[in-house]
Protein backbone atom coordinates (compact mmCIF):
# COMPACT_ATOMS: atom_id res chain seq x y z
CA UNK A 1 0.00 0.00 0.00
CA UNK A 2 2.74 2.40 1.04
CA UNK A 3 4.51 1.44 -2.09
CA UNK A 4 1.54 2.47 -4.07
CA UNK A 5 1.11 6.19 -2.03
CA UNK A 6 4.88 6.96 -2.85
CA UNK A 7 4.28 6.87 -6.37
CA UNK A 8 4.30 9.93 -8.44
CA UNK A 9 0.61 10.16 -8.35
CA UNK A 10 0.04 13.26 -10.81
CA UNK A 11 2.09 11.38 -13.33
CA UNK A 12 0.33 8.53 -13.20
CA UNK A 13 -3.56 10.14 -13.27
CA UNK A 14 -1.67 12.06 -16.65
CA UNK A 15 -0.90 8.93 -17.92
CA UNK A 16 -4.20 7.27 -17.52
CA UNK A 17 -6.17 10.26 -18.59
CA UNK A 18 -3.41 10.46 -21.92
CA UNK A 19 -4.58 6.55 -22.53
CA UNK A 20 -8.48 7.35 -21.89
CA UNK A 21 -8.05 10.15 -24.30
CA UNK A 22 -6.74 7.75 -26.69
CA UNK A 23 -9.05 5.03 -26.52
CA UNK A 24 -12.35 8.30 -26.86
CA UNK A 25 -10.00 8.48 -30.40
CA UNK A 26 -10.14 4.82 -30.94
CA UNK A 27 -14.13 4.41 -30.16
CA UNK A 28 -14.79 7.43 -32.54
CA UNK A 29 -12.90 5.79 -35.28
CA UNK A 30 -14.91 2.93 -34.71
CA UNK A 31 -17.43 4.50 -35.22
CA UNK A 32 -16.83 5.10 -38.27
CA UNK A 33 -17.53 1.60 -39.57
CA UNK A 34 -19.73 0.43 -37.21
CA UNK A 35 -23.00 0.43 -39.54
CA UNK A 36 -25.95 0.70 -37.67
CA UNK A 37 -24.00 0.20 -34.01
CA UNK A 38 -24.62 3.06 -31.71
CA UNK A 39 -23.59 4.33 -28.74
CA UNK A 40 -19.93 4.95 -29.44
CA UNK A 41 -19.83 8.43 -29.61
CA UNK A 42 -21.67 8.45 -26.00
CA UNK A 43 -18.85 6.54 -24.50
CA UNK A 44 -16.15 8.45 -26.24
CA UNK A 45 -17.58 11.72 -25.12
CA UNK A 46 -18.03 10.00 -21.60
CA UNK A 47 -14.59 9.35 -21.49
CA UNK A 48 -13.22 12.76 -22.48
CA UNK A 49 -15.89 14.07 -19.59
CA UNK A 50 -14.30 11.29 -17.05
CA UNK A 51 -11.13 12.29 -18.01
CA UNK A 52 -11.71 16.24 -17.82
CA UNK A 53 -13.56 16.04 -14.78
CA UNK A 54 -10.34 14.01 -12.79
CA UNK A 55 -7.94 16.61 -14.16
CA UNK A 56 -9.76 19.44 -13.44
CA UNK A 57 -10.26 17.58 -9.83
CA UNK A 58 -6.23 17.12 -8.97
CA UNK A 59 -5.14 19.90 -10.10
CA UNK A 60 -7.46 22.16 -7.91
CA UNK A 61 -6.96 19.84 -4.84
CA UNK A 62 -4.81 22.49 -3.78
CA UNK A 63 -6.36 25.36 -4.24
CA UNK A 64 -10.12 26.86 -3.09
CA UNK A 65 -12.11 23.60 -1.96
CA UNK A 66 -14.61 25.23 -4.91
CA UNK A 67 -12.38 24.91 -7.99
CA UNK A 68 -13.25 21.50 -7.94
CA UNK A 69 -17.03 22.00 -8.46
CA UNK A 70 -16.71 22.20 -12.18
CA UNK A 71 -14.81 18.42 -12.61
CA UNK A 72 -16.96 16.87 -10.19
CA UNK A 73 -19.93 18.11 -12.58
CA UNK A 74 -18.32 17.18 -15.93
CA UNK A 75 -17.38 13.78 -13.95
CA UNK A 76 -21.21 13.47 -13.24
CA UNK A 77 -21.95 14.27 -16.72
CA UNK A 78 -19.69 11.19 -18.32
CA UNK A 79 -20.95 9.20 -15.40
CA UNK A 80 -24.37 9.76 -17.38
CA UNK A 81 -23.17 10.00 -20.65
CA UNK A 82 -22.22 5.86 -20.04
CA UNK A 83 -25.76 5.28 -19.46
CA UNK A 84 -26.73 6.85 -22.83
CA UNK A 85 -24.47 4.66 -24.48
CA UNK A 86 -24.91 1.54 -23.26
CA UNK A 87 -29.16 2.50 -23.99
CA UNK A 88 -28.09 3.18 -27.42
CA UNK A 89 -25.71 0.28 -27.89
CA UNK A 90 -29.00 -1.61 -26.80
CA UNK A 91 -31.07 -0.11 -29.53
CA UNK A 92 -32.89 1.86 -26.94
CA UNK A 93 -33.44 5.87 -27.20
CA UNK A 94 -31.20 7.57 -24.85
CA UNK A 95 -32.47 9.47 -22.23
CA UNK A 96 -30.51 12.56 -22.29
CA UNK A 97 -32.45 13.65 -19.00
CA UNK A 98 -29.83 11.59 -17.08
CA UNK A 99 -26.61 13.46 -17.84
CA UNK A 100 -28.01 16.25 -17.50
CA UNK A 101 -29.68 15.28 -14.01
CA UNK A 102 -26.69 14.32 -12.34
CA UNK A 103 -24.44 16.97 -13.32
CA UNK A 104 -27.23 19.30 -12.09
CA UNK A 105 -27.31 17.44 -8.92
CA UNK A 106 -23.71 17.43 -8.19
CA UNK A 107 -23.42 21.15 -8.94
CA UNK A 108 -26.02 22.28 -6.78
CA UNK A 109 -25.11 19.63 -3.65
CA UNK A 110 -21.89 20.90 -3.68
CA UNK A 111 -22.14 24.11 -4.05
CA UNK A 112 -24.35 23.90 -1.05
CA UNK A 113 -21.77 22.04 0.97
CA UNK A 114 -18.44 23.55 -0.36
CA UNK A 115 -19.63 27.10 -0.37
CA UNK A 116 -22.18 27.74 1.82
CA UNK A 117 -21.28 25.17 4.69
CA UNK A 118 -17.58 24.41 3.57
CA UNK A 119 -17.93 20.47 4.09
CA UNK A 120 -15.52 19.19 2.20
CA UNK A 121 -15.82 15.81 4.05
CA UNK A 122 -19.48 15.79 3.08
CA UNK A 123 -19.29 16.94 -0.16
CA UNK A 124 -16.62 13.91 -1.14
CA UNK A 125 -19.43 11.41 0.81
CA UNK A 126 -22.03 13.57 -1.18
CA UNK A 127 -20.44 12.76 -4.87
CA UNK A 128 -19.22 9.08 -4.06
CA UNK A 129 -23.05 8.21 -3.58
CA UNK A 130 -24.08 10.09 -6.80
CA UNK A 131 -21.06 8.54 -8.59
CA UNK A 132 -21.49 5.47 -6.77
CA UNK A 133 -25.56 5.14 -7.86
CA UNK A 134 -24.61 6.22 -11.97
CA UNK A 135 -21.83 3.38 -12.29
CA UNK A 136 -24.43 0.98 -10.52
CA UNK A 137 -27.17 1.66 -12.96
CA UNK A 138 -24.25 0.91 -15.78
CA UNK A 139 -23.42 -2.44 -14.25
CA UNK A 140 -27.08 -3.49 -13.79
CA UNK A 141 -27.69 -2.73 -17.42
CA UNK A 142 -24.73 -4.91 -18.45
CA UNK A 143 -25.17 -7.78 -16.17
CA UNK A 144 -27.94 -9.38 -17.61
CA UNK A 145 -28.72 -12.65 -19.08
CA UNK A 146 -27.69 -12.91 -22.47
CA UNK A 147 -26.39 -15.68 -25.30
CA UNK A 148 -22.29 -16.03 -25.57
CA UNK A 149 -20.05 -14.43 -26.84
CA UNK A 150 -22.12 -10.99 -26.23
CA UNK A 151 -22.55 -12.34 -22.59
CA UNK A 152 -18.43 -12.24 -22.60
CA UNK A 153 -17.72 -8.59 -23.56
CA UNK A 154 -20.66 -7.24 -21.40
CA UNK A 155 -20.16 -9.40 -18.26
CA UNK A 156 -16.59 -7.58 -18.52
CA UNK A 157 -17.49 -4.30 -19.03
CA UNK A 158 -20.42 -4.86 -16.30
CA UNK A 159 -17.69 -6.34 -13.73
CA UNK A 160 -16.07 -3.03 -14.19
CA UNK A 161 -18.46 -0.84 -13.39
CA UNK A 162 -19.59 -2.53 -10.50
CA UNK A 163 -15.99 -2.39 -9.30
CA UNK A 164 -15.86 1.16 -10.25
CA UNK A 165 -18.70 1.44 -7.96
CA UNK A 166 -17.65 -0.54 -4.81
CA UNK A 167 -14.61 1.75 -5.10
CA UNK A 168 -16.67 5.25 -5.09
CA UNK A 169 -18.67 3.17 -1.84
CA UNK A 170 -15.17 2.51 -0.22
CA UNK A 171 -14.13 6.34 -0.69
CA UNK A 172 -17.74 7.49 0.66
CA UNK A 173 -17.32 5.28 3.50
CA UNK A 174 -13.80 6.06 3.80
CA UNK A 175 -14.35 9.40 4.17
CA UNK A 176 -17.47 8.70 6.58
CA UNK A 177 -15.14 7.23 8.74
CA UNK A 178 -12.31 9.37 8.42
CA UNK A 179 -10.97 12.26 11.16
CA UNK A 180 -12.02 15.71 10.09
CA UNK A 181 -9.05 17.14 10.49
CA UNK A 182 -7.29 15.27 7.83
CA UNK A 183 -9.49 17.64 5.43
CA UNK A 184 -7.50 20.12 5.86
CA UNK A 185 -4.85 18.97 3.82
CA UNK A 186 -7.29 16.83 1.12
CA UNK A 187 -4.17 16.75 -1.18
CA UNK A 188 -2.00 14.83 0.81
CA UNK A 189 -5.18 12.14 2.11
CA UNK A 190 -3.74 8.75 1.43
CA UNK A 191 -7.34 7.59 0.14
CA UNK A 192 -7.50 10.07 -2.73
CA UNK A 193 -4.05 8.36 -4.44
CA UNK A 194 -5.64 5.05 -3.75
CA UNK A 195 -9.12 5.80 -5.02
CA UNK A 196 -7.86 7.93 -8.24
CA UNK A 197 -5.49 5.28 -9.26
CA UNK A 198 -7.73 2.22 -9.35
CA UNK A 199 -10.23 4.12 -10.65
CA UNK A 200 -8.24 5.01 -13.27
CA UNK A 201 -7.39 1.92 -14.35
CA UNK A 202 -10.84 0.47 -13.66
CA UNK A 203 -11.78 3.25 -15.79
CA UNK A 204 -9.56 2.29 -18.59
CA UNK A 205 -10.69 -1.21 -18.56
CA UNK A 206 -14.48 -0.07 -19.17
CA UNK A 207 -13.53 1.36 -22.51
CA UNK A 208 -11.38 -2.15 -23.03
CA UNK A 209 -15.13 -3.23 -22.41
CA UNK A 210 -16.84 -1.47 -24.83
CA UNK A 211 -14.19 -1.94 -27.54
CA UNK A 212 -14.68 -5.63 -27.13
CA UNK A 213 -18.56 -4.98 -27.10
CA UNK A 214 -18.51 -3.33 -30.38
CA UNK A 215 -16.34 -6.38 -31.47
CA UNK A 216 -18.99 -9.03 -30.27
CA UNK A 217 -21.73 -6.99 -31.92
CA UNK A 218 -20.02 -6.62 -35.43
CA UNK A 219 -19.51 -10.47 -35.43
CA UNK A 220 -22.87 -11.16 -34.78
CA UNK A 221 -24.00 -8.77 -37.40
CA UNK A 222 -21.97 -10.28 -39.99
CA UNK A 223 -22.97 -13.73 -39.00
CA UNK A 224 -26.58 -12.77 -39.20
CA UNK A 225 -25.87 -11.42 -42.62
CA UNK A 226 -24.66 -14.40 -43.87
CA UNK A 227 -27.76 -16.64 -42.30
CA UNK A 228 -30.24 -15.04 -43.89
CA UNK A 229 -31.49 -13.45 -47.68
CA UNK A 230 -31.13 -10.03 -47.74
CA UNK A 231 -33.67 -9.15 -49.85
CA UNK A 232 -36.84 -10.84 -47.50
CA UNK A 233 -35.03 -11.57 -44.38
CA UNK A 234 -35.81 -15.32 -44.85
CA UNK A 235 -32.67 -17.93 -43.81
CA UNK A 236 -30.28 -18.36 -46.81
CA UNK A 237 -30.08 -21.58 -49.00
CA UNK A 238 -27.30 -22.31 -46.95
CA UNK A 239 -28.37 -21.65 -43.50
CA UNK A 240 -31.68 -23.48 -44.20
CA UNK A 241 -30.09 -26.75 -45.15
CA UNK A 242 -27.90 -26.68 -42.16
CA UNK A 243 -30.94 -25.84 -39.87
CA UNK A 244 -33.07 -28.29 -41.83
CA UNK A 245 -30.34 -31.41 -41.23
CA UNK A 246 -30.48 -30.32 -37.36
CA UNK A 247 -34.31 -30.37 -37.30
CA UNK A 248 -34.82 -33.58 -38.89
CA UNK A 249 -32.04 -34.68 -36.90
CA UNK A 250 -33.47 -33.53 -33.95
CA UNK A 251 -37.12 -34.96 -34.64
CA UNK A 252 -36.06 -38.58 -35.34
CA UNK A 253 -34.22 -38.74 -32.10
CA UNK A 254 -37.42 -38.04 -30.57
CA UNK A 255 -39.43 -39.66 -32.59
CA UNK A 256 -41.77 -36.57 -33.92
CA UNK A 257 -42.92 -36.20 -37.22
CA UNK A 258 -41.63 -33.42 -39.46
CA UNK A 259 -43.36 -31.95 -42.05
CA UNK A 260 -41.61 -29.92 -45.11
CA UNK A 261 -43.80 -27.27 -47.39
CA UNK A 262 -42.23 -26.06 -50.40
CA UNK A 263 -43.63 -22.64 -51.57
CA UNK A 264 -43.26 -21.48 -55.07
CA UNK A 265 -44.85 -18.11 -56.25
CA UNK A 266 -46.95 -18.26 -59.40
CA UNK A 267 -46.65 -16.53 -62.73
CA UNK A 268 -44.01 -14.63 -61.05
CA UNK A 269 -42.15 -14.04 -64.08
CA UNK A 270 -44.95 -12.33 -65.36
CA UNK A 271 -44.89 -10.48 -62.43
CA UNK A 272 -41.67 -8.85 -62.87
CA UNK A 273 -42.23 -8.54 -66.95
CA UNK A 274 -45.55 -6.17 -66.79
CA UNK A 275 -44.24 -4.63 -63.20
CA UNK A 276 -40.40 -4.80 -63.32
CA UNK A 277 -37.75 -5.81 -61.25
CA UNK A 278 -38.24 -3.85 -58.13
CA UNK A 279 -41.88 -4.47 -58.11
CA UNK A 280 -40.92 -8.39 -58.24
CA UNK A 281 -38.46 -7.72 -55.44
CA UNK A 282 -41.60 -6.04 -53.20
CA UNK A 283 -43.69 -9.07 -53.96
CA UNK A 284 -41.17 -11.40 -52.52
CA UNK A 285 -40.73 -8.84 -49.21
CA UNK A 286 -44.36 -9.10 -48.66
CA UNK A 287 -44.48 -12.74 -49.37
CA UNK A 288 -41.63 -13.36 -46.85
CA UNK A 289 -43.74 -10.91 -44.54
CA UNK A 290 -47.24 -12.67 -44.99
CA UNK A 291 -45.45 -16.22 -44.25
CA UNK A 292 -43.85 -14.84 -40.52
CA UNK A 293 -46.96 -13.60 -39.78
CA UNK A 294 -48.33 -17.19 -39.67
CA UNK A 295 -45.56 -19.40 -38.75
CA UNK A 296 -44.56 -20.64 -35.11
CA UNK A 297 -41.08 -19.08 -33.92
CA UNK A 298 -39.91 -22.84 -33.63
CA UNK A 299 -40.66 -23.54 -37.38
CA UNK A 300 -37.80 -22.80 -39.96
CA UNK A 301 -38.44 -20.39 -43.13
CA UNK A 302 -36.03 -19.88 -45.59
CA UNK A 303 -35.49 -18.73 -49.17
CA UNK A 304 -34.43 -22.38 -50.76
CA UNK A 305 -33.48 -20.09 -54.24
CA UNK A 306 -35.36 -17.16 -56.84
CA UNK A 307 -39.34 -17.23 -55.87
CA UNK A 308 -39.39 -20.52 -54.09
CA UNK A 309 -39.27 -21.42 -50.27
CA UNK A 310 -39.29 -23.61 -48.00
CA UNK A 311 -40.91 -24.11 -44.52
CA UNK A 312 -40.50 -27.13 -41.83
CA UNK A 313 -42.54 -27.34 -39.24
CA UNK A 314 -41.99 -29.95 -36.71
CA UNK A 315 -43.69 -32.05 -33.80
CA UNK A 316 -47.14 -31.60 -36.33
CA UNK A 317 -49.94 -33.70 -37.54
CA UNK A 318 -50.59 -33.96 -41.23
CA UNK A 319 -53.79 -32.49 -41.00
CA UNK A 320 -52.52 -28.96 -38.95
CA UNK A 321 -49.58 -28.91 -41.16
CA UNK A 322 -51.48 -28.22 -44.54
CA UNK A 323 -53.83 -26.40 -42.47
CA UNK A 324 -50.98 -23.86 -42.19
CA UNK A 325 -50.21 -24.16 -45.71
CA UNK A 326 -53.33 -23.04 -46.38
CA UNK A 327 -53.48 -20.44 -44.41
CA UNK A 328 -50.14 -19.41 -45.75
CA UNK A 329 -52.16 -19.19 -49.33
CA UNK A 330 -55.13 -17.73 -48.67
CA UNK A 331 -52.94 -15.09 -46.80
CA UNK A 332 -51.34 -14.10 -49.84
CA UNK A 333 -54.19 -14.32 -52.39
CA UNK A 334 -56.14 -12.05 -50.37
CA UNK A 335 -53.07 -9.55 -50.24
CA UNK A 336 -52.88 -6.63 -52.19
CA UNK A 337 -49.63 -5.32 -53.13
CA UNK A 338 -48.84 -2.19 -53.82
CA UNK A 339 -45.70 -0.43 -54.61
CA UNK A 340 -45.17 2.96 -56.52
CA UNK A 341 -48.58 3.28 -57.59
CA UNK A 342 -49.44 -0.21 -59.29
CA UNK A 343 -50.96 -2.51 -57.14
CA UNK A 344 -51.26 -6.20 -57.88
CA UNK A 345 -52.42 -9.58 -56.36
CA UNK A 346 -50.38 -12.91 -56.59
CA UNK A 347 -50.23 -16.14 -55.36
CA UNK A 348 -48.71 -19.05 -54.28
CA UNK A 349 -48.38 -22.51 -55.15
CA UNK A 350 -47.25 -25.10 -52.37
CA UNK A 351 -46.26 -28.63 -52.12
CA UNK A 352 -46.28 -31.26 -49.02
CA UNK A 353 -44.17 -33.57 -47.71
CA UNK A 354 -43.53 -35.79 -44.29
CA UNK A 355 -41.10 -37.70 -42.66
CA UNK A 356 -44.02 -40.08 -42.03
CA UNK A 357 -44.01 -40.87 -45.48
CA UNK A 358 -40.63 -40.38 -46.94
CA UNK A 359 -38.48 -40.98 -43.43
CA UNK A 360 -36.10 -38.96 -41.90
CA UNK A 361 -34.22 -38.08 -45.12
CA UNK A 362 -33.76 -34.08 -45.64
CA UNK A 363 -32.91 -35.00 -49.46
CA UNK A 364 -36.10 -37.42 -49.99
CA UNK A 365 -38.33 -34.30 -47.64
CA UNK A 366 -36.81 -31.62 -50.38
CA UNK A 367 -38.00 -33.88 -53.30
CA UNK A 368 -41.42 -35.34 -52.07
CA UNK A 369 -42.23 -31.83 -51.28
CA UNK A 370 -40.89 -30.41 -54.64
CA UNK A 371 -42.69 -33.34 -56.40
CA UNK A 372 -45.79 -32.11 -55.10
CA UNK A 373 -45.55 -28.87 -56.08
CA UNK A 374 -44.89 -29.55 -59.21
CA UNK A 375 -48.17 -31.46 -59.39
CA UNK A 376 -49.74 -27.89 -57.53
CA UNK A 377 -49.15 -26.51 -60.75
CA UNK A 378 -50.16 -28.88 -63.06
CA UNK A 379 -53.13 -28.62 -61.57
CA UNK A 380 -53.83 -25.07 -62.09
CA UNK A 381 -51.70 -23.18 -59.20
CA UNK A 382 -52.67 -21.43 -56.26
CA UNK A 383 -52.74 -25.06 -54.45
CA UNK A 384 -51.91 -26.60 -52.08
CA UNK A 385 -51.01 -30.65 -52.58
CA UNK A 386 -49.93 -33.62 -50.68
CA UNK A 387 -49.65 -36.48 -52.91
CA UNK A 388 -52.22 -38.87 -52.30
CA UNK A 389 -49.94 -41.89 -51.47
CA UNK A 390 -46.72 -40.09 -50.43
CA UNK A 391 -44.99 -42.96 -51.01
CA UNK A 392 -40.93 -43.22 -51.63
CA UNK A 393 -40.05 -39.38 -52.75
CA UNK A 394 -38.13 -40.36 -55.48
CA UNK A 395 -41.37 -42.36 -57.32
CA UNK A 396 -42.83 -39.34 -57.56
CA UNK A 397 -41.10 -37.80 -60.15
CA UNK A 398 -41.90 -40.85 -61.83
CA UNK A 399 -46.03 -39.92 -60.93
CA UNK A 400 -45.70 -36.49 -62.04
CA UNK A 401 -44.49 -37.25 -65.11
CA UNK A 402 -47.02 -39.74 -65.87
CA UNK A 403 -49.30 -37.44 -65.09
CA UNK A 404 -47.57 -34.41 -67.56
CA UNK A 405 -47.93 -37.06 -70.05
P1 LIG B 1 -44.62 -20.77 -62.22
O1 LIG B 1 -45.98 -20.36 -61.83
O2 LIG B 1 -44.62 -21.98 -63.08
O3 LIG B 1 -43.73 -20.91 -61.04
O4 LIG B 1 -44.07 -19.61 -63.12
P2 LIG B 1 -42.99 -18.52 -62.72
O5 LIG B 1 -43.04 -17.44 -63.70
O6 LIG B 1 -43.18 -18.15 -61.30
O7 LIG B 1 -41.65 -19.36 -62.79
P3 LIG B 1 -40.30 -19.13 -63.57
O8 LIG B 1 -39.34 -20.12 -62.97
O9 LIG B 1 -40.52 -19.16 -65.03
O10 LIG B 1 -39.84 -17.67 -63.18
C1 LIG B 1 -39.33 -17.34 -61.96
C2 LIG B 1 -38.96 -15.88 -62.02
O11 LIG B 1 -38.51 -15.42 -60.76
C3 LIG B 1 -37.82 -15.62 -62.99
C4 LIG B 1 -36.88 -14.72 -62.23
O12 LIG B 1 -36.56 -13.57 -62.98
C5 LIG B 1 -37.66 -14.33 -61.02
N1 LIG B 1 -36.83 -14.10 -59.86
C6 LIG B 1 -35.99 -14.95 -59.24
N2 LIG B 1 -35.38 -14.34 -58.21
C7 LIG B 1 -35.83 -13.06 -58.17
C8 LIG B 1 -35.56 -11.93 -57.34
O13 LIG B 1 -34.78 -11.96 -56.41
N3 LIG B 1 -36.22 -10.76 -57.61
C9 LIG B 1 -37.10 -10.67 -58.65
N4 LIG B 1 -37.72 -9.52 -58.86
N5 LIG B 1 -37.37 -11.72 -59.45
C10 LIG B 1 -36.75 -12.90 -59.23
MG1 LIG C 1 -42.85 -19.57 -59.81
MG1 LIG D 1 -39.68 -21.35 -59.40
Amino acid sequence: MSGITTLDFKTMVFMVVVLMLMLSVLLLLARLHADGIRGLGHWAFANLAISLGMVVVITQFDSQPWHMIPGAVVFALGNGLYINGIQAFEERKPDYRIPIVLSILVAVVDSYLLIVRQDIRLTMMSNALIYLSAYFICAKMLLVKLQPPLRTAYWFTGSMFLIMSLIMGARGFRAFMADPIVFDAISKWPVNKLTFLFASVVQLCTTFGFVLMLNYRMAEKLGQMAAVDWLTGALNRRNLEDSAARMVANCKRYDLTVAMLMLDLDQFKQVNDQYGHQFGDEVLRQFADSVRGIIRESDLFGRYGGEEFCILLPHISKQDALALGERVRVAFANRLISYKNKQVKCTVSIGYSDSSATGYSLHQLFTAADACLYLAKKQGRNRVVAHPGLLAAESLYEDVAYNDA
